[in-house]
């Protein structure tokens, strides 16, 4: 008979980005050893193809892989499909959902984050962060006229791009879209691409690509918990056909500097007698709102007095750590909202590491580097919570990874390459920061953000080929003040002066 306690060294909670690869480096540093992966998703994240682009620039795939498949090229991790649902540090001890409990030697805990949702328990309301919820999302655009996007950060920045054939209302927050990557600058770089035609031929981006082994029956499964799967990543929307029915191609409103105050179902909102507005076709309607005559699913009230109907509302407002099972045991201490952990990884409680969507770093970071809760950090944490585990058990001390030296993360807005460096957005940098812009329409937008004669951080979109040159000159802090606007000046050969 099986026993309902087993005991490993190394047990690892979450099969995204962050637990796999924690995985993968405690199997390979570690061959004797069983390395448990419990994970309440069926398919685990495998990153392939990794490339070191420059010092901090990464680039890798990403495969959804069955645990089968996975554990052929690791035999020495042992893949557990199941929830855990409590933590007990005192004995040092996970209860699963699948009623069996586990002892651990070391844990750490990547079982990242869900979508952040504006109601929960609203049919109409929907959170896209696995593989399934971008399928319902997919279903239930096929047959939409219209939809509204609630939400500016990059999620929200790739939906309203990629959405054809249906009319999109984004409602936003904030002065500017895409402000967590983006200053009022490269927003207005890149709205024109919002609004005008998609172009044929899709950028070939050098960036995180994401793929599903074995297709859509893969993907469908009921026993898939709904709530727990792992977090898509970059070009997840690759191969989906985002349409819904209405024959338009590109159509966007956005409605900024708002909130959502309230949202009503069909029949509740028609008792209300208020009247909605119709999609503003034009800047004339978007001074003077025209009545919508049709009628729909679900209405959204505005925070500015704006009410729009439509088929369903994708929120995209963030996410929220999955700490739950975690923190019933009182030894885990939590900032913001996700599991503390110092320049180890390691928790308030021995033995217990964090990596991932999951935690929040307390330690004093570089002063070019920020946590944000993205794909090539939940892979550099994963690999650097493992070699701390492997340190700490051997009793040997470690010095931070380089990766956390500088913020560095490629990615595209709009068919657009887009490479952020540092404080790209002057982050904490206070009021004696100096922008440097150079801009190109429907090419290119570069930002450097200068403190006292340094380089602090870069946007840079379009092909600039500046990201190796601005990444160095941010590590080497060398003063430029001498260069002044010949930094960004276009006849100067910026690579050849700084080699
Ligand atoms: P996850 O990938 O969320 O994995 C968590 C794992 O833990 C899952 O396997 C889950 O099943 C499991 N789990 C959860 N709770 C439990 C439990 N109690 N017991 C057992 N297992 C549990 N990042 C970028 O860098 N660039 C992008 O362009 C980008 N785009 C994105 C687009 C979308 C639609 C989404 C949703 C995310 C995007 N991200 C992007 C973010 C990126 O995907 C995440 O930061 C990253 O995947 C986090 O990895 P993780 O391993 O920490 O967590």
């Amino acid at each position: 008979m099986e026993e309902r306690e087993q005991r490993y060294e190394f047990i690892i909670v979450g099969g995204g980005i962050a637990g796999v690869t924690c995985a993968q480096q405690l199997a390979s540093q570690f061959p004797s050893d069983v390395v448990l992966l419990l994970s309440a998703s069926r398919l685990i994240k495998a990153v392939t193809n990794f490339k070191q682009v420059s010092k901090t620039l990464e680039k890798f795939d990403i495969e959804e892989q069955s645990a089968s498949v996975f554990q052929e090229s690791y035999p020495n991790i042992l893949v557990i499909e199941s929830t855990v649902t409590e933590l007990n540090t005192a004995q040092h001890r996970v209860t699963a959902e699948n009623g069996k409990e586990y002892v651990y030697g070391q844990l750490c805990i990547c079982a990242g984050a869900r979508p952040k949702l504006i109601q929960q328990n609203n049919p109409y309301v929907l959170g896209i962060r696995d593989t399934d919820t971008a399928k319902e999302f997919q279903k239930r655009l096929s047959d939409a006229r219209r939809v509204i996007v609630v939400g500016n950060g990059g999620i929200a920045l790739e939906l309203v791009y990629e959405i054809e054939g249906c009319e999109v209302i984004w409602a936003i927050k904030d002065k500017d879209i895409g402000n967590t990557f983006f200053d009022p600058g490269a927003a207005q770089f890149l709205l024109p691409s919002l609004m005008g035609e998609k172009p044929d031929v899709l950028l070939q981006c050098k960036r995180t690509k994401f793929t599903t082994e074995g297709g859509d029956q893969q993907m469908d499964s009921s026993t898939t918990n709904r709530t727990l799967g792992s977090a898509l990543g970059p070009d997840w929307h690759e191969g989906m056909k985002l349409k819904g029915t209405r024959q338009v191609f590109h159509k966007v409103h956005i409605e900024y500097q708002c909130e959502v105050d309230q949202l009503y179902l069909k029949d509740d909102f028609l008792k209300l007698k208020k009247t909605a507005i119709a999609f503003p076709e034009n800047k004339e309607e978007e001074k003077i709102s025209k009545p919508d005559n049709d009628l729909w699913p679900v209405y959204i009230c505005l925070t500015n007095g704006k009410i729009y109907g439509c088929d369903f509302i994708v929120s995209a407002t963030g996410v929220v750590p999955n700490i739950e099972p975690f923190v019933k045991d009182a030894t885990l201490e939590v900032i913001g909202s996700g599991i503390k952990v110092d320049d180890h990884m390691r928790t308030t409680t021995t033995d217990v590491y964090a990596a991932g969507d999951i935690c929040t770093t307390s330690w004093q970071p570089s002063p070019h580097w920020q946590q944000m809760r993205l794909w090539t950090q939940a892979r550099q944490m994963g690999w650097y919570a493992a070699k701390c585990m492997t340190a700490d058990r051997q009793g040997e001390s470690i010095d931070m990874d380089f990766c956390f030296e500088l913020f560095a993360h490629i990615t595209k807005f709009f068919n657009y390459k887009v490479v952020l460096l540092g404080k790209y957005n002057g982050q904490d940098l206070g009021t004696d920061q100096e922008l440097m812009v150079r801009c190109t329409s429907g090419q290119e937008y570069v930002k450097v953000v200068m403190q006292r004669g340094k380089m602090m951080g870069a946007v840079l979109i379009g092909d600039t080929d500046l990201e190796e040159t601005f990444e160095n000159l941010i590590l080497n802090q060398m003063d430029l003040s001498a260069y002044g606007e010949d930094l960004l000046n276009p006849g100067i050969d910026i690579e050849d002066y700084f080699d």
